[in-house]
């Protein structure tokens, strides 16, 4: 079996082009180095490679003759969205194909009686709520990208966002997928109604990152949008006290439809750009939602503002107007771009860890700063207990981003040993792939691999992401013993 990143290709560029020729259109075929060269990324910009082709298929017939031939021709086919993936799951293999669903951007049924909608995987979140608006409907997972990245990426990544504590992630809200295998064959998985005979093959898809198969249809849950709909922003003096605020307001039996935190370093950054009204003097600020009828609000603000009061909160301010919240929301949405504004490179981590143990990690994160002297701003799903810390660094230092990558790494490590995970929405990639290592063992591992065999026997499909060689464990193990102390002795080392 070649799977994943222990496969070898040689694939004669010349030949493979000749052979799409025969069924795509010129404008549907990149083969130029400047043609191919927007694509080397995606959203994880310190790693890059060219692909030998790009292709931009408009129908799902053409779709399934590529994969036929790279499986023909055993070439790695790398599917994309709209490329701003924060794990590097679109980022080209050097001897493949990157097999772009760009052109899939068709919105095919809003069904309001059944409160669905069939989109096509190049359609972007945010036009799906936007096609439900009139029927006063939407699609409630929010990634932060949402104005750009497409479902058939956000299937691929099971992205979630900040409506995701209260409506679930990608895989509570997708009924039924249309895939075509590697060799080219359709499959449907799910269905419209609320369960399916046999193995619940929906969820293992989605959040496979490519690996298993191509979408090229996607069937989704829409929601009615509530009545009302405010925020409550609280700033605390202290990240430690906001950080188990959110645990308390967990604990008191409340599920906001937002839970999300900011650090001081993030607000900084943010206000200039966004001018949200932020509280800059705060350490950390707290950005909860309540959502329904305007009793169901106006009893959960006031529950969550005791919760708050008792948790040491200084400041608190509800939202008085949509436009406010909005405001409110913006600007969190809008932190990796407001962090881009104050540092050259900023690299986005993903870890996740029990809400109890937020304040743990975020003085973790303080020493890690001085360690490998970098900043750090931290914005979370905190309901979740999601982090995305913000490394700054500058790629034209030298040493400055290997500095970055193995803070990163530490703090993924750390989410492990904190009784977490070393993703929550970003999926693993080709960025997290060390870190599968120490989150998995051997026969865990070697499960993920089977079932990956099971779809893609011969490994064509995004090789090298998201599930490790053995051998790559190995070699991660190693390098990964400092002084003589094994880290995390208690697992399994090949
Ligand atoms: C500013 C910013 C904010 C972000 N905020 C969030 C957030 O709040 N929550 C969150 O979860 N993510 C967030 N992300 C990450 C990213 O937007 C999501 O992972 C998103 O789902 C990626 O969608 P995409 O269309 O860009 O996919 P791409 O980056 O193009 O691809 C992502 C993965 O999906 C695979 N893929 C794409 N299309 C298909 C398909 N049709 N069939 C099979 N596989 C496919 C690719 O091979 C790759 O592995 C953010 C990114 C940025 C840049």
């Amino acid at each position: 079996m070649t799977t994943t990143d222990d496969a070898a290709f040689a694939v004669d560029k010349s030949g493979l082009v000749r052979r799409l020729r025969l069924f795509l259109p010129e404008r549907c075929l990149l083969a130029e180095e400047e043609d191919l060269r927007p694509y080397e990324c995606d959203g994880l910009t310190a790693y890059r490679e060219l692909p030998l082709v790009v292709c931009l298929p408009e129908t799902e017939a053409q779709v399934i003759d590529i994969l036929r031939t790279c499986h023909q021709l055993a070439v790695p086919v790398v599917a994309r969205g709209a490329g701003t993936g924060l794990s590097g799951g679109a980022m080209p293999h050097a001897q493949g194909v990157v097999l772009s669903l760009a052109r899939f951007n068709k919105i095919l049924r809003v069904d309001p009686l059944a409160r669905l909608a069939v989109v096509q995987p190049g359609v972007r979140n945010l036009a799906v709520s936007e096609a439900a608006a009139p029927h006063g409907l939407y699609y409630a997972p929010d990634p932060s990208s949402q104005i750009a990245c497409t479902l058939g990426g956000n299937v691929a990544e099971n992205s979630g966002g900040v409506h995701c504590l209260k409506y679930g992630l990608t895989v509570h809200n997708v009924l039924r997928i249309r895939v075509v295998s590697i060799e080219g064959e359709v499959f449907e998985i799910g269905s419209e109604g609320p369960d399916a005979p046999g193995y619940d093959l929906l969820a293992l898809l989605i959040g496979s990152e490519g690996m298993l198969g191509v979408v090229t249809e996607v069937t989704v849950k829409l929601v009615p949008k509530p009545e009302l709909a405010q925020v409550v922003m609280a700033s605390f003096n202290d990240v430690a006290k906001a950080g188990d605020a959110v645990a308390a307001i967990i604990a008191a039996g409340i599920i906001p439809a937002g839970l999300e935190m900011m650090d001081k370093p993030a607000t900084a950054a943010v206000e200039p750009f966004v001018k949200a009204g932020y509280d800059l003097e705060a350490e950390a600020i707290l950005l909860c939602e309540a959502d329904g009828t305007p009793e169901e609000v106006a009893d959960e603000i006031a529950r969550v503002t005791a919760v708050l009061t008792q948790a040491g909160a200084g400041n608190i301010k509800v939202s008085g107007s949509e436009a406010e919240r909005l405001r409110f929301w913006a600007g969190r949405k809008a932190a990796f771009p407001a962090v881009g504004r104050i540092t050259p490179d900023y690299y986005c981590m993903d870890g996740t860890i029990p809400r109890k143990r937020l304040a743990e990690m975020l003085s973790a994160i303080v020493a890690m700063e001085k360690k490998y002297g970098l900043r750090c701003a931290n914005v979370f799903h905190a309901g979740d207990g999601n982090l995305h810390p913000l490394i700054m660094y500058d790629t034209a230092q030298p040493g400055s981003w290997e500095r970055a990558e193995a803070f990163g790494a530490e703090i993924l490590e750390l989410s492990v040993a904190l009784g977490g995970s070393i993703t929550g929405e970003h999926g693993v990639g080709v960025e997290k792939i060390n870190q599968m290592c120490v989150q998995y063992t051997t026969p865990e591992l070697d499960a993920f691999r089977r079932i990956k065999s099971a779809f893609d026997e011969t490994g064509l499909l995004n090789p090298g992401k998201a599930v490790p060689s053995l051998h790559r464990c190995a070699e991660y193990g190693r390098m990964h013993v400092h002084h003589g102390d094994l880290k995390f002795p208690e697992l399994e080392r090949f």
